[in-house]
């Protein structure tokens, strides 16, 4: 029922569906995804089993599958091999399930799954690779990475750690970066996390934001949108930290308070990070905080928010309520932090509404289908979908939504293109 509600508000992903099912373009294909398990990314999954697809979907963060959804998936035929609240081992034996599935093409939110795949191949060990191995047996790891004809890239720090593959040298198959066309990053990004991550907020603490002081790292899609929803929730004064002079400068433009990490600290009720950096919110920072100080992260992993050392030297630590837990520090102030810092739209809450998903999922689907047609033909290297396929996932969402806008008529078109023709 939960994915029928998805699949409503999320009528581009299910055209494409239609025509998938029509076509099946995916016929036969071996498809391993590390996405969150949530029931827009089972609307995903069943969409690329429409086109042919034998799908295995593994998780892409330790917290945030609904089990409900896992569970209709695999009555589905679907596999998967995910629950919520797994450890390390547990979500790294997921991605080795992944792998030993052989995919030829995979589907990545943060590069585990990808960049799993490249350790077992180069030889490279460490204990996420150990996990890994316990579950993806003693496959011909160079083999089955030279199968694979592509994969893609949900998000921005999967895409920056490809990126850096790839200058490196050591990218091993070619990447369409989804989280760089338009639709995805404009919309997901911005206005889906800015509205998620106040639902994952307010379920953690069921806290009032209006008269309250929110402090925002990291101003870019993700940051953008996660401060102009807090002024909209009523929040007394919203803070942008940045480490980019231009995001600070636009961020003031767009009427917040920029301050350094270190004075912001003094100021703040709720902390959101969303800035895919490590250690943005240190110990020294969280010594600095008012008593009763609540933490949150938007952005990457759990390292934005230095969980680790509050946990070494906190002299305190009690659950408060689901997802919300209270360290006591030495200086005798007590902070909460949400989610054990990791993402709190997806931990506490379910993630991006489905609406938004339709437009990042689109994307997603679109760029399977075109690593299965181009197959051999790409390189190793990070690219984009071809625009006129994210134009054309504006305008079946804009259809959708029964919304119309202007055409050029021939002489606008000659006159926006021609040099000669001025004032
Ligand atoms: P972005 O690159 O557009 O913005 C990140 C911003 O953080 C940049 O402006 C950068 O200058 C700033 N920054 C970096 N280090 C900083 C520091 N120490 N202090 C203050 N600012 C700092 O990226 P984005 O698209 O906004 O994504 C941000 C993060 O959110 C990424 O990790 C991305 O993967 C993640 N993300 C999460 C969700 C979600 O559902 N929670 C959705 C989309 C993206
Ligand atoms: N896997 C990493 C990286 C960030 S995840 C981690 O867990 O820390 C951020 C991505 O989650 C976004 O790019 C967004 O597209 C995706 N996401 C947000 N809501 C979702 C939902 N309802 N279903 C599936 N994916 C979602």
């Amino acid at each position: 029922m939960q994915i029928e509600w998805a699949e409503r508000n999320m009528p581009v992903l299910m055209l494409i569906r239609e025509r998938f099912q029509r076509e099946k373009p995916l016929a036969g294909l071996r498809l391993s995804a590390s996405l969150h398990v949530t029931k827009e990314t089972a609307v995903l999954a069943r969409t690329l089993a429409a086109g042919g697809a034998d799908v295995f979907l593994a998780p892409s963060n330790p917290l945030s599958t609904q089990d409900d959804v896992a569970a209709a998936l695999a009555a589905d035929g679907i596999k998967v091999y995910a629950w919520k609240g797994m450890n390390e081992r547990e979500y790294y034996n997921a991605i080795g399930a992944a792998i030993a599935h052989s995919p030829q093409v995979t589907l990545d939110d943060g590069g585990d799954l990808t960049i799993t795949l490249h350790k077992l191949a180069m030889g490279i060990s460490d204990e996420s690779i150990q996990y890994a191995r316990e579950t993806a047996g003693d496959l011909d790891f160079k083999a089955l990475v030279k199968g694979i004809y592509g994969g893609t890239e949900e998000t921005t720090t999967g895409v920056i750690r490809f990126r850096s593959m790839e200058r490196e040298g050591s990218l091993l198959y070619p990447i369409i970066a989804v989280n760089d066309s338009y639709t995805k990053h404009l919309f997901d990004n911005r206005y889906g996390t800015g509205q998620s991550t106040w639902d994952g907020v307010l379920r953690a603490t069921n806290a009032l934001i209006a008269g309250k002081v929110v402090v925002v790292s990291g101003y870019g899609w993700v940051g953008r949108g996660i401060a102009g929803k807090a002024k909209g929730l009523g929040a007394r004064k919203v803070i942008v930290t940045e480490v980019d002079p231009v995001r600070a400068l636009e961020a003031v433009f767009d009427g917040f308070e920029v301050m350094p990490i270190s004075k912001a600290a003094e100021e703040g009720d709720i902390f959101i990070t969303a800035t895919g950096d490590m250690r943005v919110i240190d110990y020294n920072t969280m010594l600095r905080m008012k008593d009763g100080a609540m933490l949150a992260n938007a952005g990457h992993f759990n390292v934005e928010i230095d969980v680790d050392a509050v946990e070494k030297n906190a002299v305190g630590k009690r659950e408060v309520r689901p997802f919300m837990v209270e360290y006591k520090l030495p200086n005798g102030r007590v902070i909460y932090i949400l989610g054990e810092g990791r993402l709190i739209n997806l931990v506490a809450a379910e993630g991006h509404p489905s609406e938004v998903m339709d437009l990042s999922f689109a994307n997603q689907a679109l760029a399977a289908e075109y690593i299965v047609k181009n197959r051999g033909k790409l390189t190793p290297s990070v690219t984009k979908l071809p625009e006129d396929l994210d134009i054309e996932i504006a305008r079946l969402k804009l259809k959708a939504m029964g919304i119309g806008i202007d055409e050029l008529t021939e002489e606008q078109r000659r006159y926006i293109s021609a040099w000669a023709l001025g004032t």
